[in-house]
């Protein structure tokens, strides 16, 4: 039994009347979005829900969530797709490249979706990918209608689309108030990736 550290006093553990799935956003321009929904991931595990996260535009770069999800066990899959952020300086990739990507990805979501597999669905970096148009609203807004009733879906990026937002159960925007590149301070491995 994992030993909690906490204070000999009753636990309550509050059970909805119904479960019914939640549609979440997490967008804006502060540091916060990725994270937030790999929160969402290590709570959810706690529960027994199994969980699935399709990142996109990620495919290039190690993040520490890709290794760290495994300690969460059998319940999480992650899959990052992509060959890094379209339209940034120094990226070599086509339009076309970022988009076969993308479109490969939002099949994978598709898929993953029809078939029930997850009880909380991640689709990271989503909004941008939307943004950029290697995936088309349509696309997303088939997703959002076409998953189960108890399925939680969380869509993660900068420049959420106003349909998406309506749509929504949960919108967060995340504002930067200060972030550390501004001053020249490199991403943290742990922190920032
Ligand atoms: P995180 O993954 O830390 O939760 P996020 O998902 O909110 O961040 P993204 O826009 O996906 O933010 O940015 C990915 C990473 O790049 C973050 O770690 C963030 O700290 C860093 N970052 C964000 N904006 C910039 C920037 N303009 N220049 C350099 N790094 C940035
Ligand atoms: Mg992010």
């Amino acid at each position: 039994m994992p030993d909690y550290k906490r204070p000999a006093v009753e636990i309550t553990k509050f059970e909805p009347e119904n479960r019914q799935g939640l549609l979440l956003v997490i967008t804006g321009n502060g540091k916060g979005k990725t994270t937030a929904a790999l929160g969402m991931t290590l709570r959810a595990v706690g529960h027994g829900l199994k969980v699935g996260i399709i990142q996109f535009m990620k495919g290039d770069m190690y993040a520490g969530e890709w290794d760290g999800v495994k300690h969460l066990g059998e319940n999480v899959e992650l899959f990052s797709t992509g060959r890094g952020f379209c339209g940034i300086l120094g990226n070599p990739y086509s339009r076309e490249e970022h988009r076969a990507d993308a479109q490969a990805a939002i099949r994978l979501a598709e898929d993953k979706i029809n078939s029930h597999s997850y009880d909380l669905l991640i689709l990271d970096e989503i909004n941008n990918a939307c943004h950029l148009k290697l995936v088309d609203l349509e696309q997303v807004k088939s997703l959002l209608v076409a998953r189960p009733e108890t399925m939680h879906l969380v869509l993660t990026g900068r420049d959420a689309h106003a349909d998406i937002v309506e749509m929504a159960d949960t919108v967060s925007e995340v504002t930067e108030i200060k972030h550390a590149y501004r001053n020249d301070i490199e991403p943290q491995p742990g922190i920032d990736y």
